[in-house]
């Protein structure tokens, strides 16, 4: 979603800000920005809808700019206020023009704050939340910007980051922020500001954190870091290496390089946690949860996410034999709280801020029970907000529709499931198998990825059809949802799921030629059945799409199958999503879509 780029630097900034605007597009946005200033009042600002090669384009042919800018802010906005125009498009500034002023999220009072600004004669130009904040600042605006910033703040309901340029003072900028990530990064004689771990990390080593109601200064390439009007010495974090891996290789979309991916981390991410030579669990986290009175699992998290956390609850049930709910976040946050100490609360979130994941895991831990992120970035408001928590170690994922990402939630997911049944201490040796099934899966995986031809092949056919059914039975369920949301979000084409079973309450009435349906039917999940039900499709003509193990004899029941490897009914609901999801690909390459960034979306829901 939004971002915000800051920068006070002893160098000329404009490919260097324009590169970081670049860099950061993954997120998703609607329209770009920039406001730079020179140490002798030179001012630029520049505003463009779309994409960044708009806003770079307009950058270069415009021969009114200096190469001195030194002090500048930049930003990407996705529209929460009204629509994308230019107007609305970020940095915005104040009536005197000179309070500059990028936001990202939400000012939730700004109405009536807009009201009693009206009143007193300021004008509006743009019908965004965040004009206020320029023109409140011009209005409360004695002597400095750090009492003017303060003041302000506590008229201010809703989240948001702050980076503010003073045109008085040209070589300072100015950054707060409540409830939205914001980074501080030091590199050379240089200040960065980003709202985005990732912005920097190919130069930056080292970054600060900053917490809520703090107010950073950056003056001449110095940073000072205020908290409630209090200097603090705040100690300077290590980039890691997993930030570091932002680029596409040979691949023509991060989705494909992320989706091929996928083998290789997965191994990545379990030697952190499982024992493969000795064949053991060695979480320090799950053990410690093995410790406490656990009796049941809420998991809380949207999206595919969300469809992570339902897979897992057939494991919760079937492994661990506890009882588990999955909840949207969105809703569990306006839905009754029936508090249980007894009951471990997960929250899943792939980026690292999902704002009503984490406006949950409020809730939970103002009533003071037990809180579990699972989480990929390192850091991340939600993870440190959380009792206990496990990274899923899965690196940069930079297309938008994510893929690897939540091939990891699964997995630790399910160590968590398996950790809770080594704890009822009678299946040691059944673990054990699942562990050396999970390690071999990664070669399957890989295996997968090499039969593309075959894909495309079957892309070409399906790209003509506007419908689809997904068909599931038991376990399953999540497979389909996946598979099927995949479609949606990078073809845009409809596509829904049903139970097999279900087909003929309703969605039978929609079936004919021209609406195939996709079957997920693999060996351990009630094959028999579920090919009696793709019978009844059959009956009418319609086309159908198997999914189906390899080797099952079933398959003049389809028109086309696609083979996936046989594993244990544990794991059945991995093996679909690499085919799956290179399907939607496919299909999305053949009808011109923008794979990485689907119109609309973006990677990390930052508001509610
Ligand atoms: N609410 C602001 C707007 O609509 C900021 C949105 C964003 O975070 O990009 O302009």
């Amino acid at each position: 979603m939004c971002w915000i780029f800051a920068y006070n630097w002893n160098k000329n900034s404009i490919p260097f800000l324009v590169e970081g605007l670049t860099n950061l597009e993954y997120r998703g946005y609607d329209s770009a920005g920039v406001f730079w200033i020179t140490w002798d009042w030179k001012v630029f600002l520049e505003k463009a809808v779309w994409k960044v090669s708009n806003l770079a384009g307009k950058v270069e042919l415009n021969n009114e700019k200096d190469d001195n800018y030194k002090s500048g802010i930049a930003h990407t906005r996705w529209a929460t206020h009204w629509g994308v125009t230019e107007e609305n498009t970020h940095p915005h500034y104040s009536n005197n023009e000179r309070f500059f002023v990028v936001h990202n999220w939400i000012i939730e009072n700004y109405a009536s704050l807009k009201d009693d600004l009206i009143k007193k004669w300021y004008k509006f130009y743009s019908e965004t939340d965040t004009e206020i904040v320029a023109k409140l600042i011009e209005d409360e605006f004695e002597k400095d910007l750090i009492t003017t910033i303060s003041k302000i703040t506590k008229k201010l309901v809703g989240a948001y980051a702050l980076a503010i340029i003073n045109k008085e003072n040209p070589d300072s900028l100015i950054w707060t922020k409540f409830w939205s990530p914001m980074i501080l990064w030091i590199w050379e004689d240089s200040c960065f500001l980003s709202s985005d771990i990732n912005a920097l990390s190919q130069y930056c080593f080292e970054f600060f954190t900053l917490e809520d109601d703090e107010i950073v200064v950056v003056n001449n390439w110095k940073h000072k870091i205020f908290n409630f009007g209090k200097e603090v010495d705040r100690k300077a974090e290590e980039m890691t290496q997993e930030f570091a891996t932002a680029t596409k290789w040979e691949f023509e979309t991060f989705t494909e390089k992320e989706i091929n991916e996928a083998p290789d981390v997965l191994l990545n991410s379990l030697k952190w946690r499982i024992n493969f030579e000795e064949k053991t669990i060695t979480s320090e986290t799950l053990k410690e949860l093995n410790e406490l009175d656990i009796e049941r699992i809420e998991i809380i998290a949207s999206g595919s996410s969300y469809f992570a956390g339902v897979t897992s609850s057939y494991w919760f049930k079937e492994l661990s034999w506890m009882p588990c709910e999955v909840r949207i976040s969105s809703e569990f946050l306006y839905d009754t709280f029936i508090p249980n100490s007894k009951t471990l609360y997960i929250f899943i979130s792939q980026s690292w801020e999902t704002a009503d994941v984490r406006e949950s895991v409020k809730i939970v831990k103002e009533k003071g029970w037990m809180t579990f992120g699972i989480v990929n970035v390192v850091g991340s408001t939600v993870a440190k907000m959380c009792d206990f928590w496990l990274y899923t170690h899965s690196w940069v994922e930079v297309g938008v529709a994510s893929t690897k990402n939540i091939i990891w939630q699964l997995w630790v997911l399910l160590l968590m499931a398996l950790n809770f049944w080594t704890k009822r201490n009678l299946q040691i040796k059944e673990v054990r198998k699942i562990i050396v099934e999970i390690e071999d899966l990664s070669k399957l995986m890989q295996a997968q990825l090499n039969d593309i031809n075959h894909i495309k092949k079957i892309a070409k056919k399906y790209s003509q059809y506007k419908n689809f059914f997904f068909l599931w039975r038991n376990l399953l369920y999540w497979t389909a949802e996946e598979s099927a949301l995949k479609l949606k979000e990078l073809t845009y084409l409809h596509a829904e799921c049903y139970s097999t079973w279900e087909l003929k309450h309703w969605p039978l009435a929609l079936v004919w030629p021209d609406f195939p349906c996709v079957a997920i039917n693999l060996k351990w999940v009630m094959e028999t059945k579920t090919a009696s039900n793709i019978k009844e499709v059959r009956a009418r003509n319609t086309t159908v799409l198997g999914i189906i193990t390899e080797g099952m004899n079933n398959s003049e029941l389809y028109d086309e199958v696609i083979e996936v490897p046989e594993t244990s009914h544990i794991l059945v609901p991995f093996t679909p999503l690499i085919p799956m999801w290179l399907l939607s690909v496919e299909i999305a390459k053949i009808l011109w879509k923008d794979i990485d960034k689907p119109q609309n979306l973006a990677k990390s829901v930052t508001v509610e």
